[in-house]
């Protein structure tokens, strides 16, 4: 309950593919607590901004973009400016954009404020995302870090889109990999004091198993 005591945040973060999505979901729902997804943030952040005629790198416009877009992420749905863009943030043109989006020191910033005040109106929840124990939440109760091996993030990506191909999601995942671990602003690393947990060979109730033990 907002209000009564620090709050308690489990940090889930790891490159695509990690199966971060799932296990977060999942271990909200085990343990009844708020659920947030960054990624979508960042992604109605790129949304906006290509919706604009906005290059994705002209970092000033981008900044103020990040700055007045009304964003409201739910467990299922991701509005921007009052729109239902949750199939586009996953389209291509979004993915292809969001990195550079990400990268943006400033509209870091901006979302990094935003996830913390989500967080104090709650009094806490399972965030997922590539920074949360690194930067948002650095004294979170938990901290995740997933990983897989980059064929098996691939298949993954490519099971939840039939109409996609491996070898197409694999370069995607690398492309995005080598972008968010090379950023100067909040690049994915494991953080200080974070599980590292490899999912390769994990079910999900397996992986959603060990983090609630760890939790409790
Ligand atoms: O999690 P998802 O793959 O949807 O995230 C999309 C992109 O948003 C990532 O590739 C990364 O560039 C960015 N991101 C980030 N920090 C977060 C969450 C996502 O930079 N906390």
């Amino acid at each position: 309950m907002a209000g009564s005591g620090a709050p308690r945040v489990i940090a889930i973060d790891g490159p695509a593919g990690s199966g971060k999505s799932t296990v977060a979901r999942a271990v909200a729902d085990r343990l009844g607590l708020h659920y947030l997804d960054t990624g979508a943030m960042y992604r109605g952040v790129a949304y906006a901004v290509l919706r604009a005629g906005i290059d994705p790198t002209d970092a000033g416009p981008v900044a103020d973009v990040a700055r007045n877009v009304t964003l409201a992420v739910t467990r299922s749905h991701c509005m921007v400016d009052g729109e239902d863009a949750s199939t586009a943030i996953r389209g291509p043109e979004v993915t292809g954009a969001v990195s550079a989006v990400a990268a943006n020191p400033e509209v870091r910033l901006e979302m990094v404020a935003r996830q913390r005040a989500w967080v104090l109106e709650r009094g806490g929840g399972v965030m997922e995302g590539r920074d949360i124990g690194s930067v948002v939440f650095p004294d979170a109760e938990l901290k995740v870090y997933l990983t897989a091996s980059p064929e098996v993030r691939a298949r993954r990506r490519a099971a939840e889109d039939p109409g996609v191909n491996v070898d197409s999601v694999a370069a995607d995942i690398r492309r995005r990999d080598e972008a968010d671990s090379s950023r100067d602003a909040s690049p994915l690393v494991a953080a200080d004091g974070a599980r590292v947990m490899d999912t390769s060979e994990l079910t999900v109730d397996g992986a959603v198993d060990a983090i609630v033990e760890m939790f409790r």
